[in-house]
This record gives structure tokens, sequence and C-alpha cells, in this order.
């Protein structure tokens, strides 16, 4: 059994008590995890909060921030295939998906490294000929970043690049599924040269989780996860007025015409939904589709589910591997039962194989004679489609936006005023427009409604760590008159 370390202020230890991680490929245990307890969660907040306000790192010019986050971009993509092994073993996203992600994670810390010399404050043309008003953007604080497993070497960045970007210092909670590649990604951190206490990663459950967002030092909380545990976090925050950032689930809506290049739009959906074993937040996983070419495009589809090649997630011709956590698997199986009783019909899939691990094969439930079916409405996060149908453009979008969620999009046509009208139609945070999954350090990423709300990646991202001081400087040499004098 491998053991993990904590790194808190600086350093590294096992933490009071420890848990064992599972390899989803097997079931088995393979490694030993430090459980931060609450005493644990206080001591990172503390070193985040002692580096943000008494350390080098407080005094250190932006310009100098970029360059040590540089450094870290480097050893990441140093550092990216060894990363990539580790994510596949604790987490089961197969190894092609793990080298390329982690390999581009590492130009999301270029991208912000980049940025923080150009995070600007702004001089106001103020009313008063008497004053100069200007605003410096200072960083926000300590901020509590918490991610799920999946993706988590990514969904870090997105949190840990603008925010040291913008001078805050963070504590990183990694998901107590699988926070081996976070628990590595710390002793990476490590050899840079930031000062102790910038970055701190722990990991632990609901228990450590509730801890670190209700303390009374943390600014800001940026989340990843599910919306049920967005609900404690904003109540937790609530305690101190924290601001919060929340990229939550989705159940994204890929709609596809009747004029669209039909094999583009097969290819682009079979990864928009089978990719990370469909657990990822902005899978399409609702087809929303033309009945003029329902039959032919799910025929297709069905073909090519069928030829995925499913297997052990460190071999590199496996293209869906298992998936995290046997509650996932349980989870998927129950939601496709209770859909098949309200009227779905499995065109493929929907039965796990037997033998270890959480495998489960790419699968599609034909919904267009069940709109009510609740695997149109519930988020799966594993490889499950859901197709309905529609006669208009009217219908399309109505059933696009027929959710509570608001996180991604896919509009697949050939025709430019249809997909600008879709583009103003629909409401979500992304619009894919004849391409699916498509990110980068540049734009902009996040949802609406129970997708969250604020945005990772891009600018703003860096804007967002940080809060505006409004400074009034008088000019005038003249004495201030007596406010009184008129009495
Ligand atoms: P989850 O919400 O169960 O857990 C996420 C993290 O929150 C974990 O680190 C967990 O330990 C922590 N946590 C649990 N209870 C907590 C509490 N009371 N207070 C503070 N932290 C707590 O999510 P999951 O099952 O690990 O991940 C799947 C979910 O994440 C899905 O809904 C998925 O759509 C979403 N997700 C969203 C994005 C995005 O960018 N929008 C990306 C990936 C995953």
């Amino acid at each position: 059994m491998q053991e993990y370390q904590q790194y808190i202020g600086g350093q590294f230890d096992a933490g009071a008590a420890q848990f064992d991680s599972i390899d989803p490929a097997t079931g088995a245990a393979w490694a030993r995890m430090p459980a931060a307890s609450v005493a644990d969660v206080d001591r990172a907040v503390q070193a985040a909060e002692q580096a943000f306000f008494a350390s080098d790192w407080a005094n250190m010019t932006a310009s100098q921030r970029g360059k040590l986050l540089l450094r870290l971009a480097d050893l990441v993509a140093e550092n990216a295939q060894r990363l990539a092994e580790l994510e596949t073993r604790d987490t089961g996203k197969i190894i092609r998906e793990t080298t390329a992600q982690i390999a581009y994670v590492a130009e999301f810390y270029r991208y912000y490294a980049g940025l923080a010399d150009k995070i600007e404050g702004a001089h106001l043309p103020i009313d008063k000929p008497d004053m100069e008003v200007w605003l410096r953007r200072e960083p926000l604080g300590v901020v509590a970043a918490i991610v799920p497993w999946n993706s988590q070497l990514f969904l870090s960045a997105v949190k840990i690049g603008p925010a040291l970007a913008a001078g805050c210092t963070v504590v990183l909670k990694a998901s107590e599924e699988a926070p081996a590649p976070l628990l590595e990604f710390a002793r990476i951190f490590d050899q840079v040269g930031f000062p102790p206490g910038v970055l701190n990663v722990i990991t632990g459950g609901p228990e450590a989780g509730a801890a670190l967002t209700s303390h009374s030092k943390i600014a800001h909380v940026a989340f990843t996860g599910g919306p049920e545990t967005a609900r404690h976090i904003v109540r937790n925050s609530a305690e101190n007025l924290a601001s919060t950032s929340l990229e939550l689930g989705g159940k994204s809506p890929f709609i596809v015409f009747d004029d669209a290049d039909i094999e583009s739009a097969v290819n682009a959906q079979i990864s928009g939904i089978f990719a990370a074993t469909g657990q990822s937040c902005v899978a399409g996983s609702r087809l929303v589709i033309s009945n003029k070419i329902k039959d032919q495009f799910l025929a297709r589809l069905k073909e090519k589910a069928e030829a995925v090649v499913i297997g052990a997630p460190n071999d590199m011709a496996t293209e869906v591997g298992p998936l995290c956590t046997k509650a996932q698997r349980d989870h998927a199986l129950a939601l496709i039962k209770a859909s098949t009783e309200a009227g779905a019909k499995l065109v493929t899939g929907g039965t796990t194989p037997d033998g270890p691990g959480y495998y489960f094969p790419p699968t599609i439930l034909d919904c267009s004679d069940s709109p009510n079916a609740p695997c149109l409405s519930q988020e799966f996060f594993g490889p499950v489609l859901s197709v309905i149908s529609f006669d208009t453009e009217a219908e399309a979008l109505a059933i696009a936006n027929d959710t509570k969620f608001g996180l991604a999009s896919g509009v697949f046509t050939q025709s430019l005023t249809r997909a600008h009208r879709m583009i103003r139609g629909i409401r979500a945070g992304i619009v894919w427009v004849n391409t699916y999954r498509a990110v980068s350090p540049i734009a902009p990423f996040g949802g609406h409604g129970l997708s969250g709300h604020g945005r990772e990646g891009g600018l703003q991202a860096a804007l967002d760590y940080t809060k505006v001081k409004a400074v009034w400087l008088r000019t005038s040499d003249d004495p201030i008159p007596d406010p009184f004098v008129m009495r």
C-alpha cells in the first residue's frame, strides 16, 4: 500500500487519521490517505492566513508571483505523465484522457502566470476638482478550494491559478474518493519556491469540508461538485458572509437538426457523453434530435456505442473505463431502472458486467415517448445518454431549456441563421456550435441555475479573486473648513 501525506504550511504529514483509497478497476484498496481532522483544517487555514498577511508572499510583486506560477506550469508539464498515471489509478479515468488533460493543465497555470501582472486597477474621472480617486484591485484573502474526484488537477488549476495570480492564498480540499493526484501535486508545488502556506492541500469528506467552508478566516469558497453539497457550502459560508463560486452539475442538451453533418454530430455525441466514462459536468447527456433523422442517427449512434472499447483504465486502447465509485454505479443502475419503468426504452447497454471493478457500458435510453422519465432531468454522472425528439425549432429550444441546470449545450446545424437563434435562446453558460467539449484557459466556463454561479477560466476569473478598494486623495493645500462654522 502506498502512503500519501497532507501539505500544511509547507510541511508534509500523515494526518491524525488515515483511510483507504480504492482502485476502481479492481474495487481493492491500493493506498492510504490522510484524513484531515477539524484541527488539521484549522492549521491549514491559519497557515494560509499567515502566508497571506505575514510572509514574503504579502509583499511580492505581481510579476514575481507570475514567475512562480510559470515555474509551476513547467513542473506540471514535466510531471504530467506521472500525474496522469496516478489519476488513472485512483479514479479510473482512462489513461489516454488523463495524459492529454494533464499536459493541458500546465497551460492553465501558464495562462494565469501571464495574467498576474495584468490585473490592473483604474483611475476615475471624479466629479470633484480637488480629488484624485483610483481603484486598487487587492486579493480577496484566504480561499477554500473544494473539488470532486473527476478531472481534479484541471478543476483545481482553474481555482489555484487565478487565486494565486491575484495574490490570494489557498487551502485546497481534495475529494475523499480519490485524493492521490492532488496530494502528489502538492509535492510538485513544494519544489517551486512559493513561501510556505501559500497553498495547503488536505483531504477528507463532509466533516473536513464543513470545517473549511465555515471557518471564520475564509474569504471565498471556490467549489466544484454536486448541487446538494453546494447548498451545504452556501449555508456554511453564510456564517462569515464569504463569497462563493459554484461549478455544479448539468443535464446539457445536445441538439441535432436535420441539416446537420450526421457523421460529425454522431462522433461529437459519442465523445460528448461517453468521454470520461460520462463522469463529466458538461456531458451532453440529453440528445435532442429532429424526428426527420432520428432513426438514422440513433442507428449510427448505437453502432458506434457498441463498438467502444471498454477495458482497463491504464490501457491506451481503452475508450471507456470504470466509474470512480460503487455508489456512482449503483446510482446509474437505479436511475436506469426508474426511467425504463417510466417508459424509457433501452437502445443499448444498461447492465453492468460481472467481475471486479465498477465498469459500466455506454448506454442509450430513448425517451421520445416518455418525456417525464427521470433520466431526462436527473444527472447520471455516468455513460448514459437520454434521447428526446422534436419536430420544430421552437420545440427543440423548449426541450433544451426544460431543465433546472444550465451549464453547457451543443447545437448541430448547417444553418447560420438558425445557429444564431439557438445561441440567443439557449439558457446555458456555454453554447458549442458544430462542436462539443472544447475548453481553453482563455474562455470562461460555468453555468446558471442548479449548475451554479461564477465563472472559471479567462481574465474575469482572476478579477473575481480580487476586491476593489476605492482610494480618495485630496489634492488641495487649503485647510479643510470647520464644518460647523454656520452654527
Ligand atoms: P460532491 O458534491 O459529493 O463532492 C465534491 C466535494 O465536496 C468533495 O471534495 C467532497 O468531499 C466535498 N464535500 C462533501 N460534503 C461537503 C460539505 N458538507 N461541505 C464542504 N464540502 C463537502 O460531488 P462528487 O460526487 O464528488 O462529484 C460529482 C458532482 O460534481 C456532479 O454533480 C458533477 O456534475 C459535479 N461536477 C461539476 C463540474 C463543473 O465544473 N461544473 C466539474 C466536475 C464535476
